[in-house]
């Protein structure tokens, strides 16, 4: 379903205390009211969602909190449903995490006691290595958009920012600028002054409303495995707006151009002994997801790229001419 299981590897981050210097840690930890604990446990069923259960779930980390002592002294297993080290990180349960974790223990890692340490140690979704690569500006955009939520709905994959932190750092940065643009243009019109303190809960509220109101298309309408390189390639000349306009006769498109990467000889040629994965080809990662899960192409000839892009070129290029608004 979602990237999070997309994560990095050791080659590729380091451990827990990198991320923190590169500052990968603040959408797990974006302030003193919250955090996000939908990565635990790293063996979990990717489909299971932190608000599934919501009062169970409560009373679990609750527990976990007090019984962290009986457990540390007879560690068990983890399962993929829980993990006994998952609790309450503070006494009025605001913030949820790892009880496991050194930082909580003077730098001793008690994690390996559940089985998982290499796992727990390494996971890092992909929706917070995208917002580890955003400007100050752009991250504080991002975490407006969650203000008043607890640790359950902010970890939850429907939360809006996790949603939107799907479809990449290029697209969430054109959608970032639209949207404050549009802020902008909405408070001229109001006259409003910044600086009046009663109404910034309205206008935050007004920020998060007018981001649905704009965006939840990308993932109530589309998908950003399907969709990520074309929306992409679409926003970058036209923006955001122009693919909500057209909507229709974008999936149009994306459906076509699905039916002709299928069709090709040259990329399902499937008796090649030498076929390489997708995601190895030298194109985006979100053109791979399209051929992976659009066109159910999960593996190429090796120099499979100019033929791709070619068959791509030949629809976009007329759609981007054609249609407007
Ligand atoms: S799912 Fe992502 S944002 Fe949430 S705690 Fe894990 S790494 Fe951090
Ligand atoms: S040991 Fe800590 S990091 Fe690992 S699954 Fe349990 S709570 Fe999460």
């Amino acid at each position: 379903m979602s990237s999070v299981w997309e994560t990095t590897t050791t080659q590729d981050i380091g451990t827990f205390y990198d991320a923190i210097m590169l500052n990968l840690a603040s959408l797990c930890f974006p302030d003193q009211e919250k955090s996000c604990f939908y990565c635990c446990p790293p063996i979990r069923d990717p489909e299971a969602d932190p608000l599934d259960a919501v009062d169970e779930k409560r009373r679990l980390l609750r527990s976990n909190r007090q019984e962290l002592q009986n457990n540390l002294d007879d560690p068990h297993e983890i399962s993929g449903e829980e993990c006994w080290g998952l609790g309450f990180l503070d006494d009025q349960e605001k913030q949820a995490g790892c009880l496991l974790h050194p930082l909580r223990h003077q730098g001793r890692d008690l994690r390996h006691l559940t089985g998982y340490q290499f796992k727990c140690a390494n996971a890092l979704c992909r929706e917070a290595q995208v917002f580890a690569k955003l400007s100050e500006i752009e991250q504080t955009f991002c975490l407006a958009l969650c203000r008043n939520m607890d640790s359950f709905h902010y970890s939850s994959r429907s939360n809006p920012l996790m949603r939107l932190l799907a479809w990449e750092q290029e697209m969430v940065r054109i959608i970032i600028r639209e949207s404050l643009e549009n802020e902008l243009n909405i408070s001229l019109k109001k006259n409003e002054k910044k600086s009046q303190k009663t109404d910034i809960d309205s206008r935050q509220n007004s920020t998060l409303n007018n981001f649905l109101a704009s965006y939840e298309f990308l993932w109530q309408k589309l998908d950003f495995r399907l969709d990520g390189y074309l929306a992409l390639r679409i926003s970058e000349q036209k923006g955001c707006n122009f693919l909500r306009h057209n909507l229709a006769n974008y999936i149009q498109l994306r459906d076509d151009i699905i039916v002709d990467l299928k069709k090709n000889s040259t990329l399902q040629r499937t008796s090649t002994i030498h076929l390489i994965p997708a995601h190895k080809l030298k194109i985006p990662l979100s053109l791979s997801r399209l051929l992976k899960f659009g066109a159910n192409t999960w593996e190429l000839p090796p120099t499979s790229e100019k033929e791709i892009l070619q068959l791509i070129e030949v629809k976009l290029t007329p759609f981007l001419h054609l249609l407007d608004y």
